[in-house]
Order: C-alpha cells, then structure tokens, then sequence
C-alpha cells in the first residue's frame, strides 16, 4: 500500500491509496509527441486497445507518421519499443526519433511508419522487465498469449502486415552494440549498415557469441521462441530486425546510435526497393 502526501503536508493529512505510485510516468513521455502529432498533418496519434491492471486502465500508445510520397504504396514499417519494461533506450529513442521525423520528414520519404515506443505499458511504470502480471512478454508472441499487450500488438501484426518490423532494445550484459536480423533474406544487408551507423556513436559487440548465440559482426541470425515479430504463416516473410543497446554508454550516445540506425535501415531499404521496382 502506498501513501501520498496532500499538499498541507503533515503526518495527520497523509492519506492512503490502495494503488502503487508509478516509478515512471507515460504521461509525461508522451504529451509532447502528442503535442507534435495534433500539429503535423503528417502524424497521427492514437492509442491501441484497452487493458486493466491494478484497477488502473492502460491502452498501446501508438504513433502513425505518413511520409512524403515516394511513388507507389507507402511501405510499412512497425517499430516498437519497451516491450522489456526496464529498458528504457528505446522508449527514449523513439520519443526522439518521432521528434525528428516531424523536423526532417524525409527522412521517411515513401514510407507510412508505425511506432509503438511503449509496448509494455505497466513494466515501463514499475521499471521492470516484466509486465506487472509478471510475464516477460517478450516470449509471449504467437503461442495462445492471454497476455492483453501481447494480443494488441499481434493485432497490429495482422492488420498491418508489415514489410519489415524493427524492435529496440537494452543489454545490461553487452559491452557492445549488436542486433539479431531474422526473416526475409535481405535482412542483412540493412542491419550491417545499420550497426555501422550505430558505431559512429557506440562501439559494436564483435564477440563470437552474443547472449549465448553464435553472432559474425554483430549479428545474430538465430533468437529466442516468442519474441514479438511477423505472424508465423506470413509469406513473404518481413525484414526482421532487433537492436540491441549496451547498457553502460552515456543516454545522448545510446539515442544517437539508435536514431541513426533506424534513418539508415529506411534508407537502405528504400534503395532496395527502388533497384528491386526498376529490375
Ligand atoms: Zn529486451
């Protein structure tokens, strides 16, 4: 049981609550993105879903930024954030990454991107890995979950049936920035110049083995059952690309590397697509 302290603070006006006090507030994180969302025609801002934990009511906060047009179909990227509730990089990275789209549109030149930067909405207050059932729902995904995050976001999978899904996250064993690149076989060739843009702020994790995967450069090509991704029977198979931060490096690094990474997958990507329209 938690206790708050009315604004005449004396032992005698303290009062009680039956819920706990947030470690970290999501409010604050997002009411300036929203501020930006309600400005830019280019940004929409809505919340996914609604779930119930600890008599207090949470949804998936989630940003839609439409870029300038590139010819054909906007291609879809979903990028996430937080799934780990105590890996709070990313969840900063996407906060300002969503700040720099507004600035430098172009950047998503042909793309409609989705950015989820609080999958776990409850971990993030507590600031723990886990959601406050207590589930990492990073093993959650694809596998009968009655987890409410994990089914919001496997909505999302299905509705918008990405070509390529990028998550962030945080080591607090790597020395070294790294990445796992799973799905459609292209995926390599945009995490490699990804890492390398990362390296420009962080130092990469060359290790052999990476969080006991066998890893070349950086690069995991194997991962762990349940992790959020594409819906398993999806064919062609999405890029697939998982980030992972060290813990150690100063914060304006960490957000550096993260940002520069995902401008350089968009651009990457781009140049593939282009090449691959005029073959
Ligand atoms: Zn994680």
């Amino acid at each position: 049981m938690s206790t708050i302290q009315t604004q005449k603070s004396s032992k005698s006006d303290t009062v009680s609550f039956p819920s706990f006090q947030p470690k970290r507030s999501i409010t604050k994180l997002l009411d300036p993105l929203d501020e930006i969302a309600e400005k830019s025609p280019r940004f929409l801002s809505k919340s996914t879903g609604h779930f119930e934990s600890d008599h207090r009511g949470y949804s998936l906060p989630h940003y839609v930024f439409l870029g300038p047009r590139g010819g054909d179909e906007p291609i879809r990227i979903g990028i996430f954030a937080g799934i780990h509730g105590d890996e709070q990089e990313g969840v900063l990275a996407l906060a300002q990454f969503l700040r720099l789209l507004h600035l430098k549109p172009e950047w998503a030149a042909g793309y409609c991107l989705f950015i989820y930067p609080v999958c776990n909405p409850t971990g993030f207050e507590n600031n723990t890995r886990h959601s406050r059932s207590g589930k990492d729902l990073n093993r959650e995904f694809w596998s009968n979950s009655s987890e409410p995050e994990v089914l919001l976001l496997q909505k999302e999978l299905i509705a918008h049936s990405f070509h390529g899904i990028i998550s962030l996250h945080t080591d607090d064993t790597s020395e070294g920035f790294y990445g796992f690149a799973h799905g459609a076989t292209l995926t390599k060739n945009l995490i490699e110049p990804a890492l390398d843009a990362a390296a420009q702020f962080v130092p990469r994790n060359n290790n052999d083995v990476i969080d006991g995967f066998k890893a070349r450069n950086g690069v995991i090509r194997k991962g762990y059952q349940g992790i959020l991704g594409a819906p398993p029977q999806v064919r062609p198979r999405p890029f697939e690309i998982i980030l992972e931060t060290p813990k150690t490096a100063p914060e304006y690094l960490k957000e550096a590397a993260f940002v520069s990474s995902l401008k350089t997958i968009l651009s990457e990507y781009r140049k593939f697509i282009a090449y691959a329209q005029n073959l």
